[in-house]
């Protein structure tokens, strides 16, 4: 079927599908806030379409060849550049990079076209065409592949397969164009795959940033905005399904945190919430989840393990009255509360525990605060009277 195609029609296909490609990506550009390089890639693509356009042209127009083909191979090197630049700003939208570099391939290339007239000879511009768009998509297909440490998208891989793919196919068009030699693919063949790659990467790219934006809502949703931590959403209904026997639910609640926002600002409380919830997090077992439950409160889900809930607990309080906070003096300790709970053959729902834990914080708190209560320990009112105050007050 592909051996049918004659090169006009494969120029035809080239340039609608660059088209196609380029209104594809630029109604993404124009309707997501996740677009940045985008704009770059669809600019590329109406670029590579003006210079198959241009190719065509010269053929129909012998006076012009010369003009014309240079003007085609000048386009052919920016459309390529911008390409390679799309795809490492796409990749990595915090990248700063000076977008006019760009064109100072394509001016060299029409430099050196003026001074040697290579762009007359079609192997020379057919060559350097193919061997630019191998080393542009091998590069990029690093870059995209690269960049997944710092944002691991599963659709990473499969761009960055499609680019070295398409790089691979330029490879073998550019060596069969130098030799002369079309053994494993025509002309119109090669062309014709080319141009199936780059829509493939079109439509990859519009799915590579519709999985950036899903991930970015679903941070949105799972998450508490002020401290990062995952919120009470999330943990409702994240922890029903890995409750066992014998996991803990621990209610941490901050002391006076009140009295802490009237005297030094709310700034200052939500330095306190972030702070400790971040100081809470690093010191929690592997398989913990803790999560922001509203307001000065944070709840703890702890898998049964080789240590007590009740030596978790107490660590994790004693850590949070060791923290200081720049907006606060040194002197003034500020101390949580914490409730447990343990799931048990009778005690084996999320509401349930949480209710227990929040008695258990109850009695802490009016045990003293700055201290942990076990749900399935009782504290004798003796117990409660001889219990000093602790912490900030
Ligand atoms: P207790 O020791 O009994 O827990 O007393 P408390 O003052 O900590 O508890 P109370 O429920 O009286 O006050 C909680 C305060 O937490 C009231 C509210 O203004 C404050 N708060 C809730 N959410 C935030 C927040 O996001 N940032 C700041 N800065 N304060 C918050
Ligand atoms: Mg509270
Ligand atoms: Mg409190």
């Amino acid at each position: 079927m592909m051996n049918e195609l004659d090169m006009p029609t494969v120029l035809f296909l080239q340039k609608t599908s660059y088209i196609a490609g380029a209104l594809t990506l630029g109604y993404l550009r124009l309707t997501s806030a996740e677009s940045r390089g985008v704009g770059l890639l669809a600019a590329s693509f109406v670029i590579l379409a003006g210079g198959s356009t241009l190719a065509g042209h010269a053929e129909i127009y012998p006076s012009l060849y010369g003009a014309l083909s240079l003007v085609n191979i000048a386009l052919a090197v920016l459309g390529y550049s911008l390409l390679g630049l799309a795809f490492v700003v796409i990749s990595n939208p915090d990248r700063k990079i000076k977008t006019w570099l760009v064109v100072i391939p394509a001016a060299a290339t029409l430099a050196v076209g003026l001074i040697t007239a290579f762009h007359l000879n079609n192997t020379y511009r057919a060559t350097t065409f193919t061997f630019l768009g191998c080393l542009t998509m091998a590069a990029t297909a690093a870059v995209v592949l690269r960049d997944a440490y710092r944002e691991p998208l599963p659709i990473r891989k499969l761009v960055a397969a499609i680019l070295a793919c398409a790089s691979v196919l330029s490879l073998i068009m550019g060596l069969e164009f130098a030799f002369d030699t079309f053994l494993l693919l025509d002309v119109a063949s090669g062309f014709s795959l080319m141009i199936l790659s780059k829509f493939v990467l079109a439509i990859s790219i519009v799915i590579f940033i519709s999985e950036r934006q899903h991930l970015k809502i679903r941070r949105l949703a799972d998450r508490d905005a002020l401290t990062g931590l995952y919120n009470r959403r999330f943990f409702n209904s994240t922890v029903p399904s890995r409750l066992r026997r014998g996991d803990s639910i621990l209610y941490l609640d901050i002391d006076h945190f009140k009295q802490l926002n009237d005297r030094w600002g709310h700034a200052a409380g939500d330095e306190v919430l972030q702070i400790m919830g971040q100081a809470v997090q690093t010191i929690l077992p592997q398989f913990a989840l803790l999560a922001r439950q509203g307001g000065e409160e944070f709840i703890v889900f702890l898998p049964a393990g080789t240590e007590d809930a009740m030596a978790h607990a107490e660590r994790i309080r004693k850590t949070v009255s060791e923290l200081q906070y720049p907006s606060i003096p040194k002197d003034i300790v500020v101390t949580a509360s914490i409730g447990i709970a343990r799931a048990s053959h009778e005690r084996n729902e999320l509401s349930c525990l949480c209710r227990e834990a929040d008695r258990a914080l109850y009695l802490a708190k009016a045990a003293g605060r700055n201290r942990v209560c076990d749900a399935d320990v009782e504290i004798f009112p003796q117990d409660q009277q001889r219990l000093t105050s602790g912490g900030f007050s």
